[in-house]
């Protein structure tokens, strides 16, 4: 069995033993005693024949793991292990500095937070760097399509890849690396970029191996516009899973304010996906304040129309429509003083900024005044809320 592998499992809390997916596997994957049901990772295969049968979801679990739990293992349980922190050991100093590398990106895009973030305590573990330069994985294009309108004057794609066979465990708030084909100036291959993942956990299509990511052409940028012709069937390298803060919790009383412009709303959709399938209307609340030019150039603008205000309220706000006076976030923002101010204090208001750089600086003056109103130094607030893995920032 080659290392690591993602391993088929069965939720034993979720499970109301009705053995449904036993009767369904054609490989008798699947097997049960008085405890538990449970999948021996030597015989399955992934062919994803019992996940739409099971009554209850509980068949849709999965972890990457060095070595693959024992059946006996899985017989003893009462609720499922986390998920590990794996990280992939290639050997290589040169594939080691690349690594660095790439964590320094996360890192210069984490500043805006003020210091060394932190996830939320009742986030899931995440899986890191399990792919790299030296070991990427091959993922097929399953579609590209432009999400602004055509006459926009910005040009973002939003892109689904499947992973077939190889486990690409990503966590809403996470990133990927793309490696666009040939090589820089000094020969050397293109150095990978990093994109949001902008789909759920359990796939772009629920309980499918895929990931969607929204993409931004940048005019002359290398990988950005390899990105965005891509076609149906075409083969991209890919390395990661990045990132290890910028995360959901897991609560579903937790209040999400996500606050973001442009590709920014990546990890935005992936964590509205989340609570939608996960927990449903039934939640603490997210709110969200999206900026862009135009209702045309604002990624997802017709889908958005579509989620429901209980589980998500939206402030869509444009800083160009001929007319209008020109809005950022930070101007709405500043509308919702109470209401903000009351959150940032809530121990449970968690909030997350996406998008380019430089939003930071608008969006930061306006929590220090939100903050003056409820009479807190804002640095101080801001600097307790990382600590407790409340604020995050990623902006490039
Ligand atoms: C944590 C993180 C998450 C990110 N998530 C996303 C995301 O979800 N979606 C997204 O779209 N982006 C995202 N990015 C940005 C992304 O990683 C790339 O930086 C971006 O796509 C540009 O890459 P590129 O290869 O196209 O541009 P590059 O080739 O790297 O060029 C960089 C810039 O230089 C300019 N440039 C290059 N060559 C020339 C030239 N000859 N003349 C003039 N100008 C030139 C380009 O216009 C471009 O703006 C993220 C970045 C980080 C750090
Ligand atoms: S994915 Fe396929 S092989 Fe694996 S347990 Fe389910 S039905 Fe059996
Ligand atoms: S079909 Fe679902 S609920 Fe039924 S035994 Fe299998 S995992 Fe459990």
């Amino acid at each position: 069995m080659n290392t690591p592998l993602k391993q088929h499992l069965i939720d034993p809390e979720v499970c109301i033993r009705c053995y449904t997916c036993e009767m369904t596997c054609p490989l008798q994957a699947i097997e049960h005693d008085d405890n538990n049901v449970v999948v021996n990772a030597e015989l399955c295969n992934y062919c994803m024949d019992c996940i739409p049968v099971c009554p209850t979801g509980s068949i849709d679990e999965w972890r990457v793991v060095n070595n693959a739990y024992s059946l006996e293992e899985q017989y003893s349980w009462e609720e499922l292990p986390e998920q590990q922190e794996i990280a992939a050991d290639n050997g290589d100093a040169d594939l080691d500095a690349l690594d660095e590398a790439m964590a320094k990106l996360l890192a210069d895009a984490h500043q805006g937070a003020g210091g060394k973030s932190k996830a939320p305590a009742s986030a899931a573990k995440p899986t890191i760097n399990l792919y790299n330069l030296g070991k990427p994985v091959e993922a097929v294009v399953q579609g590209n399509f432009r999400l602004t309108e055509d006459g926009a004057d910005t040009h973002v794609s939003h892109i689904i890849l499947d992973f077939q066979g190889h486990p690409m465990p990503v966590l809403e708030g996470q990133s990927i690396g793309i490696i666009a084909p040939g090589t820089d100036g000094d020969g050397n291959p293109h150095l990978p970029r990093l994109y949001s993942v902008s789909s759920p956990r359990d796939g772009e299509r629920s309980g499918y191996n895929n990931v969607s990511l929204t993409v931004k052409r940048e005019e002359h940028g290398i990988c950005s516009n390899y990105v965005c012709d891509l076609k149906k069937g075409d083969t991209v390298s890919v390395t990661g899973p990045f990132g290890a803060t910028f995360l959901l919790p897991d609560d579903p009383e937790a209040r999400i304010m996500m606050i973001c412009t442009g590709t920014g709303s990546a990890p935005m959709r992936a964590f509205t996906m989340r609570r939608q399938r996960a927990v449903g209307s039934e939640n603490g609340g997210m709110t969200m304040y999206f900026g862009a030019r135009s209702p045309e150039n604002l990624p997802y603008h017709g889908p958005l129309k579509k989620v429901p205000e209980n589980l998500l309220k939206q402030y869509l706000v444009f800083s160009r429509v001929e007319g209008m006076p020109k809005e950022y976030v930070q101007d709405r923002m500043l509308m919702h003083q109470a209401e903000i101010g009351e959150f940032l204090q809530d121990p449970n208001g968690y909030v997350y900024i996406c998008g380019l750089r430089g939003m930071e600086e608008g969006v930061g003056e306006a929590f220090e005044k939100i903050a003056k109103g409820i009479n807190v130094d804002w640095t101080n607030l801001r600097d307790s809320m990382r600590e407790e893995g409340r604020y995050h920032v990623e902006t490039y």
